[in-house]
């Protein structure tokens, strides 16, 4: 896990959930074998990864081992990007969010929050009066569903569209963006976002499971005196659901949705896989919505960190193989 070289700026985590209570009743097996800090066998063969995750790991040592750094590198100026891939309920939004109001169980949003916002006092306090430096602390929070963003902060924003700035950044115009000054007032925003979500949906589960939501938060600070800038932006994205759906059972709507999804997480693996591979000059950001969003946050000097979560289940072998090897195109 190196730090400060490109090709290492992606790194792979691997965490898998305990069994569930169902999974239990019905008698499913434990099939992940742990060995050492990166590697898991499941199944025949081994995976390594930059770290693996058993299943008693807490949110709290999730979060120091990853995300930490990915602070200090955002108010140092840098972007980055940090995602949660697998099937449903196996784990993501217990590992980007988990239980916001909850200092055992909050996940790595509101760490990050906690953490960015007791560097910047900290950083007050010592500079105001030399230095002058002044922050902005801007988020927005957004979803993608077939294709259409929508604003989670706004109802009215179902169809936002990609626009690029004149530095050629990419960035969801018209895109709410709220002012923030303390860790509870992110924590409202992501509130606030979710009951949107709820509200404009029947069925919240299912709904998350075939959209992806993006939390962004976006730092700028500035130097009064000598007028130098710096800005760091950080992605959080809880990806859409990565099973496949049955060949036979789908039509229709579901089908639409669940093309629609595989495509956006395969264009996210070609990117991530491409950005790996270092050696390629082509990377396709421009095939989804989202890997255009990214862009500037994906690879090069930026900070990419993809959890790879998984069920211990044997009844979900076949997905959490899938999904293992997703993560294994990325090193
Ligand atoms: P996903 O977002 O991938 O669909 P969730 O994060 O909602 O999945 O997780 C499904 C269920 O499993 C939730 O009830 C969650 O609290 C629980 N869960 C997930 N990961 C863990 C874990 N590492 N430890 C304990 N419970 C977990
Ligand atoms: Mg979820």
């Amino acid at each position: 896990m190196a730090d400060g070289n490109a090709e290492c700026n992606i790194k792979v985590l691997c965490r898998f959930r305990p069994l569930n209570e169902s999974e239990i009743i019905r008698g499913d097996k434990f099939i992940p074998i742990f060995q050492g800090e990166d590697t898991v066998i499941f199944g025949t063969r081994p995976y390594v990864f930059d770290k693996v995750f058993p299943t008693n790991s807490t949110q709290e040592q999730v979060y120091n081992t990853c995300a930490k750094q990915i602070v200090k590198d955002v108010l140092g100026g840098y972007n980055g990007t940090i995602f949660a891939y697998g099937q449903t309920s196996s784990g993501k939004t217990h590992t980007m969010e988990g239980n916001l109001h909850d200092p055992q169980g909050m996940g790595i949003i509101p760490r990050i929050a906690e953490d960015i916002f007791e560097h910047i006092f900290a950083m007050d306090e010592n500079w105001s009066f030399t230095s002058r430096l002044v922050s902005w602390r801007v988020v927005s929070y957004f979803e993608i569903y077939m294709d259409k963003i929508r604003d989670l902060l706004d109802v009215t924003k179902t169809n936002l569209s990609v626009h690029e700035d004149r530095y050629r950044v990419p960035y969801v115009k018209g895109c709410t963006e709220r002012f923030v000054t303390s860790p509870e007032e992110v924590m409202d925003v992501i509130d606030e976002g979710k009951a949107n979500r709820h509200v404009a949906v029947t069925n919240m589960n299912e709904h998350s499971s075939r959209s992806h939501s993006i939390f962004l938060l976006n730092i700028k600070q500035e130097n009064v005196e000598t007028e130098q800038k710096l800005s760091g932006k950080l992605y959080l994205v809880d990806l859409a659901g990565s099973e496949k759906v049955s060949k036979t059972g789908a039509e229709g709507a579901v089908l639409d949705e669940a093309k629609n999804i595989n495509r956006s997480l395969s264009a996210l693996g070609n990117v991530i896989s491409a950005l790996a591979e270092g050696t390629k000059s082509h990377v396709p950001y421009r095939d989804s919505k989202m890997t255009r969003i990214l862009q500037d946050s994906l690879g090069g000097n930026c900070r990419t960190t993809m959890f790879i979560c998984c069920s211990p289940s044997s009844y979900n072998d076949v997905e959490t193989k899938s999904t293992l090897m997703f993560g294994q195109r990325a090193k």
